[in-house]
């Protein structure tokens, strides 16, 4: 099987790449699964520093007065 990563061509039972020694048992689907949650995370995660950039505005904002 052909490592998703490197592209180097294992044996079909191999775990990890014999070339660069990733996990390759994880079936390629699951791989751009997870890619597309680390995405999703990385979203997430810069919405929530917004809505606290945002909340904290707000606070300074009310202490003023
Ligand atoms: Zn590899």
């Amino acid at each position: 099987m052909r490592c998703p990563y490197c592209q180097s061509e294992n044996a079909g039972d191999a775990l990890v790449c014999a070339s660069c020694g990733r996990d390759i048992a994880v079936p390629a689907t699951l791989i751009a699964e997870r890619d597309d949650l680390l995405r999703k995370r990385e979203e997430l995660r810069e919405e929530l520093r917004q809505a606290r950039d945002e909340v904290e505005a707000i606070m300074r904002r009310r202490k003023s007065h």
